[in-house]
């Protein structure tokens, strides 16, 4: 490539500039949140012009991560980067406590539950399965039932509001 001898190049790949282009790289199923938001990207870096993103997929072996590898790279190299690549890191597993404050409420204004913090119960033997605390996104009501535990896909529940009577998804904990 000829560049032009009075265009300044950058030393190194501007980092802040590809985490401000992530955060418009939206989960295809819930095109709300993006890839900041869901917590998955766990580094960006750059050695020699490569610049390398690292994510943990939410779910492996799900459809949604070529999409959203795609999206990382077209971001990228919308900002004039050619050298990018992707790693995938799949330990420790993602976790829905990885998602963003924004993100939770950007789900919930979505429709959509957002995962409850994790109860731990510190008592006794460690983790145990407690119900979670789901709230109505629309009413913010607490009287919630699950209608099943498979909602429109696998990583959400079908829940029901027992105040507003509205049925609603809720991202489940994991
Ligand atoms: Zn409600």
């Amino acid at each position: 490539m000829v560049v032009p001898p009075d265009v300044e190049q950058p030393a190194a790949a501007p980092l802040a500039a590809v985490w401000t282009a992530l955060a418009s790289v939206c989960d295809p199923e819930i095109p709300v949140l993006s890839v900041l938001d869901l917590g998955i990207v766990r580094s960006v870096e750059e050695c020699a012009g490569t610049v390398t993103v690292t994510i943990t997929p939410t779910y492996s072996g799900c459809p949604a991560v070529k999409v959203i590898e795609a999206g990382i790279l077209a971001a990228v190299e919308a900002l004039g980067i050619t050298g990018c690549r992707i790693q995938t890191r799949l330990a420790p597993a993602w976790t829905t406590e990885w998602m963003s404050a924004a993100g939770r409420a950007k789900l919930n204004a979505y429709g959509i539950a957002p995962p409850a913090q994790q109860v731990i119960d510190i008592s006794g033997l460690g983790r145990r399965a407690v119900p979670p605390d789901v709230t109505c996104p629309r009413c913010g009501s607490r009287h919630t039932q699950v209608i099943s535990q498979f909602g429109s896909t696998a990583c959400k529940a079908l829940y029901r509001c027992q105040d507003c009577r509205e049925p609603f998804d809720y991202f489940k904990c994991h």
